[in-house]
């Protein structure tokens, strides 16, 4: 969609992580496309004319363009013509309120977010000779969320336009990133609930129902570049990937949603299995990524009675499209690898590893990489088939508004930044 003047000159644009999308585009999809365009993504000046063919249609802006984005894909899916692929990236980030010890500290709040797209950290610093000013940071994403931001919204704006796509043929991925502390996880539990309400409700609808489509949940934890099945008594898995590279982790115990209730029972059942040691919960569990897939599987019956475990034809039948919810370790924790303690050193170091080989990986999707460097890390091989095909991702940085986190709060903005940054530079850096 060509910018109009009025998109030009106002800060909304160019904020997205919207890439080139290339369609295949035959008459009967052209058209209902564009009569459901959102108004404001029409600009008056512009007639559409239908070209058949291969187009390539560059989007920026921001969350309303991923909408768009996903209503386009959804056309071409209801037309049966091919879409080549689509990948789309969401960056967002979640300032939680400051809680009851940093306000007893009368610790300021140095965070301030605007139009939902913006935020300000106000970093204190001291000059040389010791008199304190305020050096301030401004970053820009596809959607802030403030303190008053509730999880429902958290979930309306993120995940739930991404929620139809997994019922064709898309792997989708929604990651927490952030210091611990943060909200990663306070953001992160209540997802998949959600999520599963709006497959469920899907899954009843009579084209899905006449599919035999049927949802599939799994939970999994990555502790020390190791895997373990937090539904079946922290079971040690591992990873094969078969000749289609597909990867099957072996071992990992599936179950059919039959109702949305259960979904709580299992993610409820799988956090008291989370990693924990002798220094208490929380802080065993930010040094582990926690893993929860909700699968669209085509039930098959011939086929289950002698199914072959290669990862496509897995329990269940075939997986049409999924979704990874994912806890990520603590970011501080990449930090621990001058640690006395050896084992909290080579944790700190596989943490920083992982967190260093997702980033590479988004950013590889964003520049159309043939190469996307998978075998970085266990995190980013186990997700690997969510980075090839079509895929979604979103990203939830999350922020403590304290001073006293400062530091941490610019770290994980930075790290948001190089994710989005590289999607403008791509092409000169290739
Ligand atoms: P993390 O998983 O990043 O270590 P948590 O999700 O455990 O952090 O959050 C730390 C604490 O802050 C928890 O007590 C949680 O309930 C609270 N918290 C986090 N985000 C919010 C929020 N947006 N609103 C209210 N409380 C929050
Ligand atoms: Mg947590």
């Amino acid at each position: 969609l060509p910018t109009n003047e009025k998109e030009s000159s106002s800060k909304e644009i160019n904020v997205a992580k919207i890439k080139a999308v290339i369609f295949y585009l035959t008459e009967e999809m052209f058209i209902p496309f564009v009569l459901s365009l959102p108004l404001h993504l029409k600009s008056a000046d512009t007639s559409y004319q239908f070209v058949s063919g291969f187009v390539c249609i560059r989007i920026s802006m921001s969350a309303a363009g991923f909408h768009a984005i996903i209503l386009l894909h959804s056309c071409s899916i209801m037309h049966a013509t091919n879409t080549v692929c689509v990948l789309v990236v969401l960056l967002s980030v979640r300032k939680r309120p400051l809680n009851k010890k940093e306000l007893s500290r009368k610790e300021d709040d140095i965070v301030t977010v605007y139009d939902n797209a913006y935020l300000t950290v106000h970093e204190p610093r001291l000059k040389v000779d010791l008199t304190a000013y305020v050096e301030k940071h401004e970053f820009c994403f596809d959607a802030v969320l403030d303190e008053h931001v509730t999880n429902d919204e958290v979930y309306r704006v993120t995940v739930e336009p991404i929620i139809p796509t997994i019922f064709q043929r898309t792997k989708a991925t929604c990651f927490a990133y952030g210091q611990t502390g943060s909200g990663k996880t306070f953001t992160m539990q209540p997802l998949p609930l959600r999520a599963a309400e709006d497959i469920v409700r899907l899954l009843h609808q009579p084209t899905y129902r006449s599919q035999r489509f049927k949802l599939w949940l799994s939970y999994f934890e990555i502790y020390g570049g190791k895997l373990y099945d937090l539904l079946s008594d922290r079971r040690k898995l591992c990873m094969r990937e078969d000749g289609r590279q597909q990867v099957c982790i072996v071992g990992l115990q599936e179950f059919e949603v039959l109702d949305v209730q259960i979904v709580k029972e299992y993610i409820e059942r799988g956090n008291a299995a989370r990693s924990t040691g002798s220094t208490g919960a929380n802080e065993e569990s930010s040094r582990s990524h926690a893993i929860l897939q909700l699968a669209i599987k085509k039930h098959n019956e011939i086929k289950e009675s002698k199914r072959h475990n290669d990862g496509t034809e897995s329990k269940g039948g075939k997986v049409v499209g999924k979704i990874s919810f994912i806890d990520l370790a603590g970011s501080e924790r990449g930090a621990d690898t001058t640690d006395n303690d050896r084992q909290t050193r080579i944790e700190g170091a596989e943490i920083n590893k992982s967190l260093l080989a997702l980033k590479e990986c988004i950013r590889a999707l964003d520049n159309d990489q043939i190469h996307i460097p998978f075998r970085g890390s266990k995190l980013t091989e186990v997700l690997r088939d969510s980075f090839v095909g079509n895929s979604r991702t979103v990203m939830i940085s999350c922020i403590s508004p304290n001073a006293g986190s400062c530091e941490h709060t610019l770290n994980t903005l930075r790290y948001a930044d190089r994710v989005k940054s590289l999607s403008k530079s791509g092409n000169a850096k290739k």
